[in-house]
């Protein structure tokens, strides 16, 4: 047995595709999300939805990308390919949901700031001024006291 029947982790055939396994699958199911966000705004008559999954699923790409860099990384360590895939997937879908959990804290904490699709209204049967998340109730024309 000679030194170059070793052959170095580095060089492995095909481990940065596996890599990128995750990843792909990642986007799919943002993809996914941001499509449904858009359909129930639409329906609303509000972009909130929208703004406020766009930004979560950033947050949650950029932390998913970088939980499946590291998962494959443990994971070509364990088992070079297939550890490399799973290593990846698992990175990423567990670092990308953490991620995507704070974005949507801090996102919509930030629209609430700006009254991104807060109306102030009228109340029409005491009229009283309330506060109408547009976003998520739709067009209300009755204060809380009414509903
Ligand atoms: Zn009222």
């Amino acid at each position: 047995m000679s030194s170059t029947d070793i052959i170095p982790a580095s060089s492995e055939p095909g481990s940065s595709w596996f890599g990128s396994v995750g990843t792909a699958a990642g986007w799919v199911w943002e993809g996914v999300k941001v499509t449904g966000s858009v359909v129930n705004d639409l329906q609303a008559n509000t972009t909130r939805n929208t703004v406020c999954t766009t930004a979560t699923v950033t947050g949650g790409l950029l932390g998913g990308w970088s939980g499946g860099a590291i998962g494959a990384t443990i994971g070509t360590m364990i088992l070079p390919g297939v550890g490399t895939a799973v290593g990846s997937l698992v990175g990423s879908v567990s670092a990308g949901v953490v991620a995507g959990k704070a974005t949507i804290v801090v996102a919509n904490r930030v629209l609430d700031d700006m009254n991104y699709d807060i109306d102030t209204r009228s109340c029409e049967k005491c009229g009283r001024g309330f506060r109408c998340n547009v976003y998520k109730d739709g067009p209300e024309k009755l204060c809380y006291r009414c509903k």
